[in-house]
């Protein structure tokens, strides 16, 4: 253990040991960047490098859009426009051509500095503008013929804040303290946790070398190993956590649920309306394996709106029920909570199943009474939102959970099942759209996963347009044309927090306006706000599905798995307003019967590149698991919808949204770690082992403080 304590000792000095930190700086690093210590410095990264080992000419301009280092002089510098527009303009000229160079600062001081004899070497990045390259605020430095290349010719940059410039850290001083502390870091101080095996195999750098390379690189392709390197790193630990968290699963005791002749098989024959797709009896057939396995399930349904995970979640629901275990649903809406509690209750209606619902709205007499029955176990199935997991719900034996829409839950609130019974019951989540695998392996890895990858038979393909504010009108007239098929249809409005007042404003605006195009008796019109008392919405949503109503105008609290077959029409206003996984939900809402469906979202003419982007996606593709890569790429993993709250992703180098290759092979080697060694306890693995007990004792020390 002695050489740990080398590098832990090394790696935990306090920064203000470092030569070039006194105690003012140290405090403007540990408030500003939260490095306290050696280790904290030496993983606060670069955001960028300078090239400068090659001398390109100015016809090399126009290539590529990155910085270019250029060798030449400069020549007709003048001044040009007045006031504010002021800048100054000069040529810069080489053996083959040239280029144009503008600054808008620092005018005066740049002019003493230049003069017509002096060969520079330029560095900076040429921009396109009015059908020719310019540079803007190049970096100048005066060639020196005797030193015509860098000693360091790829330089890092770094992140800095205004408060550290000011006090003289800016990204040269940055490289100055790296290049201090890279001066006494020795590779005892950087033990390589990763299996030697495992570095051979996929050709990496050794830690040592690579946090070496990531600041001071030799070369291009010494940087890029290294940021590799780095990014399996970081994407191991997140990775090797979510194995062994899956390992431990696996070996947790499960209910092994051995009869389905009695409720299962009188709903699976007799009961359920419609065949099975192949993907859903696939999946049945996955969890039915779980459910003999003597191990405790775990495992994450995917499939794409409209796919039917609910009918799955039924069947498994019975199978519990079939051997004297209680069932749990929870959903995330009280709208969704009471769609599944009344479609169930339907399905059911020919059995002696006890189904209850559940919710924050139940009242308190009638809660009473069906916490009572759900602990004496005369309840059944227990459907429900949030509810469902407070203390005072107490099972008397329930043997499987299930969340819908597991995106809008937390991890705590699934943690919290695994306690509704002494022996943790059966857990499957689903989520409400695909999520892509890379996001899926970082949020869910340590679960099981399968996919309903096909849609129930029938189904057209929803159709999308995107409409102008302008062609308002058009829609009214398509609207009327609808409703006299019989159709019915959705408006939905956003709801952003933060100008919450302003969206309720035009929800009303919109309600109105819609009241006047299609006035009573021959239409009428629903309105769902999240504003209202569950009772009231539900009074609504009721009138819809009754048909009394052909028009629903609502905020995105109907995004969530509401299911009217006879909708076919979803209007999103300010469809740019959205993100592409909740503009999938909300055409999800149709395309549930057999008629063609509609999708119309309705923007301004002037959007952002992202909105177009997303707007066009919609337009083009049906496909979750495809709009889920689109999301993914365009937001990052950060803010897709549900992974905020998740450490699992907050990477500081690696990103899941074009690491996924890198992804794949840190999960494996983590799999191929514990698969030969589940204790960890070959001498291999030995600083495996360290690094993860140091990691948990950091946690625990951390939860005790906080
Ligand atoms: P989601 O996966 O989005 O939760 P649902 O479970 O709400 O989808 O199912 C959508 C609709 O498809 C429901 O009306 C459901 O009854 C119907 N459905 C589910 N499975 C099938 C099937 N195999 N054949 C026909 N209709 C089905
Ligand atoms: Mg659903």
């Amino acid at each position: 253990m002695s050489a740990e304590r080398k590098d832990v000792q090394f790696l935990n000095t306090p920064i203000e040991y470092l030569k070039g930190v006194g105690p003012e700086k140290a405090t403007v690093l540990k408030n500003e960047l939260q490095i306290f210590s050696f280790g904290d410095l030496i993983k606060h990264f670069p955001y960028r490098y300078v090239d400068r080992s090659q001398i390109h000419t100015t016809n090399d301009i126009g290539n590529s859009d990155t910085y270019i280092q250029l060798k030449g002089k400069i020549k007709n510098m003048v001044e040009l426009g007045h006031g504010r527009a002021k800048r100054l303009s000069a040529v810069f000229y080489d053996d083959v051509g040239e280029v144009e160079l503008v600054w808008f600062k620092g005018i005066q001081w740049i002019k003493k500095g230049i003069d017509a004899n002096t060969t520079f070497l330029l560095y900076g990045k040429p921009t396109y503008f009015n059908h020719s390259y310019n540079i803007a605020h190049p970096e100048l430095e005066i060639f020196n013929a005797a030193k015509n290349k860098y000693e360091q010719p790829f330089r890092a940059l770094y992140n800095t804040t205004e408060k550290m410039k000011k006090k003289g850290l800016d990204s040269k001083a940055f490289q100055k303290l790296i290049a201090n502390l890279l001066v006494n870091l020795k590779p005892e101080h950087i033990i390589d946790f990763i299996p030697k095996k495992y570095i051979e195999m996929y050709r990496m750098l050794s830690r040592y070398d690579a946090y070496v390379n990531i600041h001071q690189p030799k070369n291009n392709s010494l940087q890029h190993q290294a940021i590799k390197r780095l990014k399996f790193e970081e994407l191991f630990i997140t990775q090797i956590n979510l194995v062994e968290l899956k390992l431990i699963h696996q070996k947790e005791k499960g209910f092994i649920f051995e009869k389905i002749d009695n409720h299962f098989d009188n709903f699976y024959h007799h009961l359920l309306p419609f065949e099975l797709t192949n993907a859903q009896k696939r999946v049945l057939k996955e969890i039915r394996k779980d459910m003999l396995s003597g191990k405790q399930m775990n495992r994450l349904l995917q499939g794409d709106v409209g796919s039917g995970k609910t009918i799955v979640a039924l069947l498994c629901m019975l199978m519990a029920i079939d051997n004297n275990f209680q069932a749990t649903l929870m959903a995330p809406t009280e709208i969704l909570a009471q769609q599944h509690f009344q479609g169930i209750q339907e399905l059911l209606q020919n059995t002696n199943i006890n189904v209850q619902l559940l919710t924050g709205s139940t009242k308190s007499k009638e809660k009473k009474q069906i916490l009572k029955a759900v602990n004496e176990g005369l309840v059944d199935l227990l459907i429900g939102t949030h509810a469902l997991i407070e203390d005072t719900v107490q099972f008397k034996n329930l043997g499987i959970a299930i969340i819908d829409e597991q995106h809008r839950f937390g991890v705590e609130q699934r943690a919290k099942l695994y306690t509704k019974n002494t022996t943790a019951p059966h857990i499957l989540v689903m989520t409400a759209t695909p999520i892509p695998r890379t996001l899926a392996m970082t949020l869910y890895g340590d679960l099981d996963v399968s996919v309903i990858d096909e849609l129930p038979p029938g189904r057209k393909p929803i159709k999308t347009i995107h409409k102008f504010e302008s062609h308002r009108l058009e829609l009214f007239g398509f609207m009327r044309d609808e409703i006299k098929k019989g159709r019915q249809i959705y408006i939905v409005y956003p709801l952003i927090q933060e100008s919450e007042k302003l969206d309720l404003i035009d929800l009303q605006n919109g309600y109105e306006a819609i009241c006047r195009a299609f006035p009573i008796p021959d239409y009428f019109v629903s309105v769902v706000h999240g504003k209202m008392k569950p009772a009231d919405k539900d009074f609504e949503m009721q009138r819809f599905l009754k048909k009394e109503t052909q028009i629903m105008v609502a905020t995105t609290v109907i995004e969530v798995g509401v299911n009217v077959p006879n909708a076919s029409v979803m209007i999103i206003e300010n469809a740019d307003r959205f993100g592409l996984s909740q503009l999938h939900q909300l055409r999800g809402r149709v395309g549930r019967g057999a008629d063609q469906s509609y999708c119309i979202l309705m923007t301004d003419f002037k959007l952002s590149q992202d909105a177009k982007k997303r707007i066009k996606t919609m337009c083009e593709t049906n496909d979750g698991f495809k709009i889920a890569e689109v999301d993914l790429a365009l937001r990052g993993p950060g803010n897709m919808e549900g992974t905020q709250q998740s450490g699992a992703l907050q990477l500081s180098i690696a990103n899941i949204a074009t690491d996924g290759k890198i992804l794949e092979e840190a999960r494996k080697t983590a799999i191929a770690i514990y698969e030969n060694d589940a204790t960890l306890q070959h001498e291999d693995n030995k600083w495996l082992r360290y690094y993860l007990q140091a990691q948990k004792q950091k946690k625990n020390s951390w939860i005790s403080v906080s």
